[in-house]
C-alpha cells in the first residue's frame, strides 16, 4: 500500500476509556478518544488528521443537512486470540464507499486516506478494542457534504470521518417480520445499494408501522411487482429451504451486504448448497405449507445473523421451526473463528494491525 506521507496526530490529554462499562456496552453509547477526519476543498482531499473526538462545526446551510449528500459504512475490529487486533474486510468496505460515493456524486475517498488512515486510528484507539467473547470494535466511517449553500447542488466540500464505538455480542431475540406491500425501501434505478443517509429516513415510516402492528420488522420486496424478497429490515435475508440456503441475488436495489458475502463463500466452503435466486413469496408459502422451510435470517455486521421466528404474509402468519437454526448458527460460529484466528483465514479477510 502506498503510504500517507504526511498524517497530523494530535492525541488526547485525557483518555475517556475509565468511564467505559464494559459489561454494558450498549451499541453506539461510548466513542472511543480519537477520530480521523479529512477535509475536501478546491478539488482536492486535504491532510488527514487523527483528532480527539469532539462536536463538528458546520454552516446550518452545509447541504448534507439539507439535500442528504451522507454516506456511511459499518464494520468491525476484533481481539484476536493472540491479543493482536483484526480489521475484518476493509477493502470490501472502502470499495462499497466508492460505489455508495459515486451513486451520491459525491468525491472518491482516496485508498490511503481510507485504508492507512483507518489503521492509524485503531491502532491509536488499540485499547478501545474489547476482548470478550463476540465483542468487537464497531468502526463507522462516513462522508458528509459540508459546503455552506442553501442552493440545490452537488457539493463542492466535504468531510471524510471515521469513528469508533466499543461494542458488545448481541444475541437478538428471534423476530417477527412482516412482507411489506404498502412501502418500499428501494426501487430500480435508485439508490438501495449505496449506504446513503436518505435510505435509512425513508424506511423508519413503515417499520414503524409495522411494530404497531405486532412486528419487529419488515421484509422488504420488489418496487416492481411487490413479489419478491429483497431484505429483512436493514439486512440482507436469508433461507433455508430444503437443506439449501436461498437469498436474492445482489442488484441495485439490494445492498451487497460484507456478512452476506462473507456467510455465503463460508456456506460454500462447507459444501452446504447455496441459490442466489429472486425468491417469489408464492415460494414462501409453499415451502411453509410443504414444511420445507427450515430457517429465515438477517444478516449483517451489527448481530452477523438474526433469527426470524415468524413471518406475516397478507394477513397470515407463518411460523419458522422453533428449534435452533442449525445453518445460521454453524455459518455464525464459523464467521467468528475466522475473524478471531481461532480458524484460517484462508480467503485472507483479516486485516491484523
Ligand atoms: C449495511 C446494510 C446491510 C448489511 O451489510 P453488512 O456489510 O453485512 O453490514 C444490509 N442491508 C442494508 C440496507 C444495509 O444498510
Amino acid at each position: 500500500m502506498e503510504t500517507i506521507e504526511e498524517i497530523i496526530i494530535q492525541k488526547i490529554s485525557h483518555s475517556s476509556l475509565h468511564l467505559v462499562d464494559w459489561d454494558h456496552l450498549e451499541f453506539g453509547k461510548y466513542n472511543s478518544d480519537h477520530m480521523l477526519v479529512c477535509d475536501y476543498a478546491e478539488g482536492e482531499w486535504k491532510v488527514p488528521e487523527i483528532v480527539p473526538f469532539s462536536n463538528l462545526s458546520l454552516s446550518p446551510t452545509a447541504l448534507a443537512l439539507h439535500y442528504g449528500q451522507t454516506i456511511f459504512e459499518g464494520m468491525k475490529a476484533f481481539r484476536m486470540q493472540d491479543g493482536s487486533i483484526n480489521i475484518f474486510r476493509p477493502r470490501k468496505h472502502y470499495e462499497r464507499m466508492l460505489l455508495s460515493a459515486e451513486r451520491m456524486c459525491m468525491p472518491a475517498i482516496p485508498r490511503q486516506i481510507f485504508l492507512e488512515g483507518l489503521q492509524r486510528l485503531v491502532e491509536l484507539d488499540s485499547n478501545w478494542v474489547p476482548s470478550s467473547q463476540g465483542s468487537a470494535l464497531y468502526i463507522r466511517p462516513f462522508m458528509i457534504a459540508t459546503e455552506a449553500r442553501l442552493g440545490v447542488k452537488v457539493a463542492e466540500e466535504y468531510k471524510f470521518i471515521i469513528v469508533n464505538s466499543p461494542v458488545e455480542t448481541l444475541y437478538p431475540k428471534p423476530i417477527k417480520v412482516k412482507i411489506e406491500r404498502d412501502f418500499v425501501r428501494a426501487c430500480r434505478g435508485g439508490t438501495g445499494y449505496a449506504k446513503c443517509g436518505g435510505n435509512y429516513g425513508a424506511a423508519f415510516y413503515p417499520t414503524q408501522k409495522a411494530r404497531q402492528e405486532g412486528f419487529d420488522q419488515v421484509i422488504w420486496m420488489d418496487s416492481r411487482e411487490n413479489n419478491y424478497v429483497e431484505e429483512s429490515g436493514m439486512m440482507n435475508v436469508m433461507f433455508v429451504i430444503g437443506d439449501k440456503i436461498m437469498t436474492p441475488p445482489l442488484s441495485d436495489s439490494i445492498l451487497d451486504g460484507v456478512t452476506r458475502d462473507s456467510l455465503l463463500v463460508l456456506a460454500r466452503d462447507a459444501g452446504i448448497p447455496v441459490e442466489e435466486k429472486p425468491i417469489h413469496v408464492d415460494q414462501l408459502k409453499d415451502a411453509f405449507r410443504k414444511n420445507s422451510i427450515s430457517e429465515a435470517f438477517g444478516v449483517g455486521t451489527a448481530a452477523v445473523a438474526s433469527a426470524i421466528q415468524m413471518i406475516g404474509i397478507d394477513d397470515l402468519k407463518y411460523y419458522l421451526p422453533s428449534g435452533p437454526f442449525k445453518v445460521m448458527e454453524f455459518l455464525k460460529n464459523k464467521f467468528n473463528r475466522v475473524r478471531t484466528g481461532l480458524d484460517p483465514d484462508i480467503h485472507r479477510w483479516n486485516h491484523v494491525v
